[in-house]
């Protein structure tokens, strides 16, 4: 993949710069059939070509995070002519156009993420891990890996923080303490985002855009004009913006992730995406169990010896029977 190039969000391609050569470049925001790309030599506004609009039936033909090639037209505007392949992809289940319709097209939120960075706070609000095991899991499902930013250490003492999060760690997940207030694991934070494509996500009134703001103090107008687009519509827009990040990279603040259906997810398949609770399975008596009343169930055992928390069986149980009722209504 090529290098991201926010580091050189340098502003538009001024216009009467004639420039023949096609280019490659990054979508950072999308609006009404408008996508800004970021290419090596500054931004350009772009349309689709048209032949582009007829394939992708299924998907999203270009989201925010795509890596495209555009054809300048010399005035600062630009004609999209390729969407490269995409890596992976952060998706939910676009709302039917109609209420009978029932097929199943992929809304993209964001193409090509490299990570996903969930945030909560030790205190105020408290945190909601049920969420945050939904998030999990919606990461796991899309291979991407996550990292949980528990912020607002300054309300709590340490000892307080990990008795919250600490269960996170000890199931392979890299925890950040930072508080966006002191400056305590900013930086840390920063050097994990930079040259990153970073999905950002989690319940309002964490830190999200106290925490880029401390990460680059400067960008402080821009985050918040992005957080005020983004909750206006909070139910029905979940496309996000992407947010440079000084010295390369790239920051999507999507509030939609909370509402997102977990895609394509089978209702046996969820335990796969739990890593603390994968390794018991197959050791389960039946090849079908659903670690609730079955005998021989190398799940529930597990909870019961203390090496699966109850707190993440309890998560499991829960989005699967969300999962299982989303498909009755589904078949109705
Ligand atoms: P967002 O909704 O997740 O973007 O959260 P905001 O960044 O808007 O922060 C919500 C509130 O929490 C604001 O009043 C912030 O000043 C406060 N806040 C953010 N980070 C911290 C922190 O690390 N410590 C403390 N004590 N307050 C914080
Ligand atoms: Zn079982």
């Amino acid at each position: 993949m090529c290098p991201l190039d926010s580091s050189r969000h340098l502003g538009y391609v001024s216009p009467g710069v004639y420039l023949m050569e096609r280019l490659t470049g990054t979508v950072f925001r999308a609006h009404s059939g408008f996508f800004t790309v970021q290419t090596p030599a500054g931004a350009l506004v772009c349309r689709l070509r048209g032949r582009l609009r007829k394939e992708r039936l299924d998907t999203d033909i270009v989201a925010v995070g795509d890596r495209v090639v555009v054809e300048p037209a010399g005035d600062g505007t630009g004609l999209i002519v390729e969407v490269l392949p995409r890596t992976r992809v952060l998706s939910r289940r676009a709302p039917p156009a109609h209420p009978d319709d029932r097929r199943q097209v992929e809304q993209v939120i964001v193409a090509n993420p490299d990570q996903a960075v969930f945030v909560f706070a030790c205190a105020q609000p408290a945190p909601h891990l049920r969420m945050l095991d939904r998030l999990l899991v919606a990461a796991e499902a899309a291979s991407l890996p996550a990292l949980i930013c528990a912020n607002k250490v300054d309300l709590v003492t340490l000892e307080e923080a990990q008795a919250l999060f600490g269960l996170y760690a000890t199931i392979g997940y890299e925890v950040l303490y930072t508080s966006a207030k002191t400056g305590v694991g900013v930086d840390a934070l920063r050097q994990r985002l930079t040259g990153k494509l970073s999905v950002l996500s989690g319940p309002s009134g964490v830190g999200k855009t106290s925490l880029l703001n401390a990460m680059q103090p400067g960008l402080g107008l821009q985050v918040r004009e992005v957080s005020q687009a983004t909750t206006k519509g909070r139910h029905t827009t979940v496309v996000p913006e992407l947010v440079p990040i000084a010295g390369g990279g790239y920051v999507a603040d999507t509030p939609g992730l909370r509402a997102m259906a977990l895609w394509d997810i089978e209702p046996g398949e969820l335990e796969a995406y739990f890593p603390d609770i994968r390794p018991f399975v197959a050791e389960c008596e039946f090849s079908d169990c659903t670690h609730t009343h079955e005998p021989g169930c190398a799940v529930r055992a597990a909870v019961a010896r203390g090496q699966i928390h109850p707190a993440r069986y309890e998560s499991l149980l829960r989005l699967r029977a969300e999962i299982e009722e989303e498909l009755k209504k589904a078949l109705r």
